[in-house]
């Protein structure tokens, strides 16, 4: 374990166990350089706890890389409460969790993500004040979803000399949260939609609402698309949908798109131009943090329009510099986070 935090570069990883609610819950903080450390809560079922384990360590780095280059004032975290296969009572477990937050004084600040509901964050703000996306506060979905559409436009503008969706095709896997919103703003200015997910009402919504095209879950990497969308699972760029992509761009808010850091690189090689994940979907975070800075509505929608102007500029570089953009990313937060140490050191 401890060789799996020194790979992850984690600062602390911790655990909580509260039999009487069924709370099994994983802490992973990747940096506080920076502030405290920000990031959502999943809660999902596991295969095993090591799964569990790595998830939340895997996700940590991802939102400090995603608050360094947003400036926001924090580091990374991400937490993992492990669904219980028996009965349990929500809020109680969520109060638990609460409780968990609480003890770490303020070092980390949790929020929704897959699995957990505004509902759920109202609870865990019975017992802590570190959290934000409560019922007041709301749902980062939207935002990602803005960041989202702005990165694609940003892309495509890359690429043809114009921003204008009218016309291009995205093969957009996953209609939840996020893929439904970003799939709305795309079909609202004109491009055409092909579209996965495994549950097929919410493909048939797609299909009826937005004249999107459906494929099977198995088929969306192969459609020849201008921008494939991935919007569902983590790692869906490895080694077998490398061979199948039949687009120009990979840009969509799932969180660790990239199985191996090699693929991004792969990627470059296949003139792919790839949004790097923490890049694209930091719209959320950067609602969460700004609301929980009790910023405006208007100063939030901006910053969060910056995604778009952040990724230009990482293209550019990339071209210029002909490597990927995934790497160059990776070394501009390395360093913002490295300038933090040395800050702090001092
Ligand atoms: P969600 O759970 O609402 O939606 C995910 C969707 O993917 C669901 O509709 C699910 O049925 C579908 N899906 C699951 N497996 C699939 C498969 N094999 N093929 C096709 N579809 C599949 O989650 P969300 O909040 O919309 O987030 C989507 C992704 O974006 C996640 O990776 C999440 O970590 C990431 N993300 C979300 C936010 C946010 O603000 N919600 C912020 C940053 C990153």
């Amino acid at each position: 374990m401890f060789e799996q935090m020194e790979n992850a570069g984690l600062e602390r990883l911790h655990f909580a166990c509260d039999p009487e609610t069924g709370l099994r819950a994983i802490i992973a903080i990747h940096s506080t350089l920076r502030g405290p450390a920000i990031g959502g809560c999943r809660f999902i079922t596991y295969q095993s706890e090591a799964d569990a384990i790595t998830d939340a360590t895997r996700l940590a780095r991802g939102m400090s890389y995603k608050a360094a280059l947003s400036g926001l004032p924090h580091g990374g975290a991400k937490a993992v409460l492990i669904k219980p296969s028996h009965n349990f009572d929500r809020k109680a477990l969520m109060e638990s969790f609460g409780r968990f937050v609480q003890d770490l004084g303020g070092r980390y600040i949790t929020a929704m993500d897959s699995g957990t509901l505004t509902s759920d964050m109202d609870s865990i703000a019975h017992t802590t004040k570190w959290v934000t996306c409560t019922s007041q506060i709301g749902d980062p979905s939207p935002y990602t979803a803005m960041g989202v559409f702005e990165g694609i436009k940003a892309a495509l503008k890359h690429l043809n000399g114009s921003d204008s969706l009218q016309g291009t095709h995205v093969a957009l896997q996953g209609l939840g949260h996020v893929g439904y919103a970003v799939a709305q703003m795309l079909y609202n200015d004109g491009a055409h939609l092909t579209v996965s997910d495994i549950d097929q009402v919410k493909v048939l919504k797609a299909v009826n609402e937005l004249g999107a095209k459906a494929v099977a879950t198995d088929k969306i990497y192969s459609v020849e698309a201008d921008v494939f969308c991935p919007c569902g699972l983590g790692a869906i760029i490895n080694d077998h949908s490398m061979q199948q992509l039949r687009c120009r761009i990979v840009a969509g808010s799932a969180n660790n798109q990239l199985e191996r850091e090699e693929h991004g690189e792969l990627l470059r090689r296949r003139n792919i131009l790839y949004a790097p994940d923490y890049l694209i979907n930091a719209g959320g975070l950067i609602f969460v943090a700004m609301q929980h800075a009790g910023q405006t509505d208007a100063a939030i929608s901006a910053k969060v329009r910056q995604v778009g102007t952040s990724l230009s500029q990482l293209f550019q570089q990339a071209d210029q510099e002909g490597r990927s953009t995934h790497c160059i990313a990776n070394e501009r937060a390395e360093t913002i986070i490295a300038r933090a140490a040395l800050h702090s050191a001092a």
